[in-house]
Parts: structure tokens; sequence; C-alpha cells
């Protein structure tokens, strides 16, 4: 089983309820993750979520943390490179622990998409 983080600030997440959509077939198999306000997002499409704190709350904290504890496999996080966020040095761990741990990270729909692909395809010739 995969299992994923999904986030999105603010202005990004019309984007992360669109990507959810058209990646149902990969989601509905993925145990996912998401900071609160993005996760109940996405449980309006029908998925279930497990939900963390809102990102400026301690939500991308969270999951820097699941991340450093091995639980999760991929990040999609749809930052708003547009914005400022108070929450920024959270961001940063976030995206630092998916390098130290070589976990898959896409910031934006396309990269999300290539990633998703790839490990479809990895799983079908397994
Ligand atoms: P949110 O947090 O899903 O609770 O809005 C995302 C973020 O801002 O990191």
């Amino acid at each position: 089983m995969i299992n994923i983080a999904l986030i999105a600030h603010d202005g990004k997440k019309p984007e992360m309820v669109s990507f959810v959509i058209k990646s149902k077939k990969f989601l509905k198999d993925a145990k996912i993750f998401a900071t609160g306000t993005t996760g109940g997002h996405i449980e309006k499409e029908g998925f279930n979520v497990i939900k963390l704190l809102s990102g400026p709350k301690g939500g991308d904290a969270q999951i820097a943390a699941k991340i450093a504890e091995g639980e999760i496999n991929v990040v999609i996080f749809f930052r708003d490179p547009l914005d400022k966020h108070p929450h920024e040095p959270d961001v940063q761990m976030l995206l630092r622990l998916c390098d130290v741990h070589n976990i898959p990270l896409a910031t934006n729909p396309k990269s999300a998409h290539y990633i998703l692909l790839g490990i479809s395809t990895v799983l079908e010739n397994q």
C-alpha cells in the first residue's frame, strides 16, 4: 500500500482538487494523509483521508515527522510560490526531510502526475 501525503496552500487548493479527481484510480488504493483544510477538500471528493492539523497550526510539521518515521512514501505538496506563509519554517523542514529520506516529492501538478505514473508502472511490473 502506498502512503501518500497531500498538501496544498490556499491558492493551490483548486489544483489539488482537480488533481485528486484525475488521480482517482491511483488514490483509491492509497492511504492518504493530508493537512487539515486540504484534507477536508479531498474528503468532499469521496476519499478517506487521515486529516492532520491545518498547515499553519502544525500540520506540515506532523507530516514531516511521519516522513522521518518512515510512514510516508510519497509527498505531493502544491506550494503557492506567489504568497507568504507564516509556517514557512515548517514547509522547509518537510521539504528537507523528503530529501533526507529519499521520498519522491512533487510541488506542482505535472510533476505529481509523472510521479504517480512512475509508481503505477513500477507496481504493474512487479
Ligand atoms: P491546510 O494546510 O491544508 O490546512 O490549508 C496547508 C498548508 O498551508 O501547509
